[in-house]
């Protein structure tokens, strides 16, 4: 589920859309509402202001970013949908949506390994995982915002948000964009590229 999307101050991002074609860096870019916003940004981690459009772009120098993050900050659903709206609303186990059916079991696999099946024939729901987070080093700034349909990220995220202590305050996390090798069934090496989270420290609160 999304939420907080009204608090939100900015967009991290790994890819656009130029020319209709998706141009995947291995860089973040982030989108911000104000160009306040993005010289704050570009002050507290570099980066160069790409455009003054409302939402301004900011590409950063860097695949890493030093974030803060609490638990209830990250939230994971899947959805399949048809030709008439939305078939499938669940976040694995139970059903999000419609409301009425809302905490009923779903019937969606227990494994990311079945579930990813059935998604790639276009039986089952994708995965979606929405990450909020200030950025360490201004955390002054807001909120910012990480959607991802990664399949890797979202299997990471169970243990991630597990590891994250329940109270007190928010945990230095590293948001990066790291390339994963993997040999396809032709024998190819291939690179791609894939989001990253991991807990690398307590704030001192
Ligand atoms: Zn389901």
């Amino acid at each position: 589920m999304i939420r907080h999307s009204s608090n939100i101050s900015g967009i991290f991002r790994f890819g656009r859309c130029v020319a209709s074609r998706l141009d995947i860096k291995d860089k973040w870019r982030i989108e911000v509402d104000s160009a306040a916003r993005a010289l704050k940004t570009i002050r507290a981690i570099g980066g160069t202001q790409e455009s003054s459009d409302n939402p301004i772009s900011v590409a950063l120098n860097t695949s890493s970013v030093l974030v803060l993050i609490e638990p209830e900050w990250i939230s994971f659903d899947m959805t399949l949908w048809g030709p008439k709206g939305l078939r499938h609303h669940c976040d694995g186990t139970s059903i999000i949506s419609p409301k009425g059916k809302q905490g009923n079991p779903c019937g969606c696999p227990s494994t990311f390994t079945e579930r990813k099946k059935r998604a790639k024939l276009g039986t089952g729901p994708q995965v979606n995982t929405v990450i909020l987070f200030n950025l360490a080093a201004a955390p002054e700034i807001g909120l910012f915002r990480f959607q991802s349909p990664s399949w890797r990220f979202a299997e990471s995220i169970p243990g991630f948000r597990s590891e994250l202590p329940e109270t007190q305050g928010s945990t230095f996390c590293e948001l990066s964009i790291q390339p994963i090798e993997f040999t396809s069934s032709q024998d190819r090496k291939v690179t791609y590229l894939a989001p990253e989270i991991r807990i690398v420290g307590r704030d001192k609160e």
